[in-house]
């Protein structure tokens, strides 16, 4: 889930801390790696909504995103045109095909984790969807790669969009990356596009969720009047979705939304 306005400053977590956010990010990509590989054609996306706050409660955990503001899903599910914030429905059946964003935010033990993929259900996207995704991915990439300690905030954003306009999409500009750990919101927000310097200089033990959203059209999107959430591109064209929880060092930030793989 991503966030709108208001600016404090930034939080630095001190160690006992971040060996919570640590465990919650884990634990959160975990549950994201699995709805990834359960995902189908056929199931609707309040299936996949059930299933996630099943796993969700099997880690001991809450979802972070339910009734955040009155939001009404275990975790945000947005398909195709749908940039974030989607609401599992009994009425919408997954097809091949489909790109569909997967948002997962996780209370456990006094922190939060919170981690978003896109992902092609039956696995074979579109040549457009197949650039989107892998552009979107890269630029995630990207904003990581310059999320060192010492350097300004805006570096993150910068490179995310540098990546994304050579590969002729679009970075959505109403919703934007924040700091996360003790709640699922936390100064500073971290956009996903260049900005002007505001002399917030990364520091080691900031967390940050960083997650571009990209249009394959233009960046303008609109909310769903109806359910209040939903979020859209205003051209109809297809969107992606990836963020990763990072959190910050002397030198490389370490991904804490990363599930481990079968060698570790
Ligand atoms: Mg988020």
């Amino acid at each position: 889930m991503s966030k709108g306005s208001r600016e404090a400053r930034f939080i630095v977590h001190p160690p006992a801390a971040v060996a919570h956010i640590r465990e919650a990010a884990r634990v959160t990509g975990e549950i994201l790696a699995e709805l990834t590989r359960q995902i189908q054609p056929g199931m609707t996306t309040l299936l996949l909504d059930q299933l996630a706050g099943q796993l969700i409660r099997r880690c001991g955990g809450e979802s972070a995103f339910f009734n955040y503001h009155g939001f009404p899903g275990q975790i945000c599910i947005s398909v195709n045109d749908e940039v974030v914030h989607g609401i599992g429905r009994a009425d919408r059946v997954l097809m091949a095909g489909d790109l569909v964003g997967l948002d997962v935010g996780v209370r456990l033990k006094g922190a939060v984790g919170d981690t978003a993929t896109t992902v092609c259900v039956g696995g074979r996207p579109a040549p457009v969807a197949a650039r989107l995704m892998e552009a979107t991915r890269r630029s995630l990439d990207a904003g990581i790669a310059a999320a060192r300690g010492g350097d300004d905030l805006s570096v993150i954003g910068k490179a995310i969009e540098t990546v994304i306009k050579a590969a002729g999409f679009s970075v959505v500009r109403d919703f934007v990356g924040h700091g996360c750990g003790r709640e699922l919101h936390e100064p500073p927000e971290v956009p996903n596009f260049t900005t002007t310097p505001r002399g917030i200089l990364l520091r080691p033990g900031m967390v940050l969720a960083i997650e571009p959203m990209v249009n394959a059209g233009g960046w303008r999107v609109t909310v769903d009047k109806h359910d209040g959430w939903t979020v859209r591109t205003a051209d109809g064209s297809l969107s992606t979705h990836y963020e990763h929880m990072v959190l910050i060092t002397q030198g490389e930030a370490e991904v804490l939304t990363c599930p481990k793989t079968p060698s570790e």
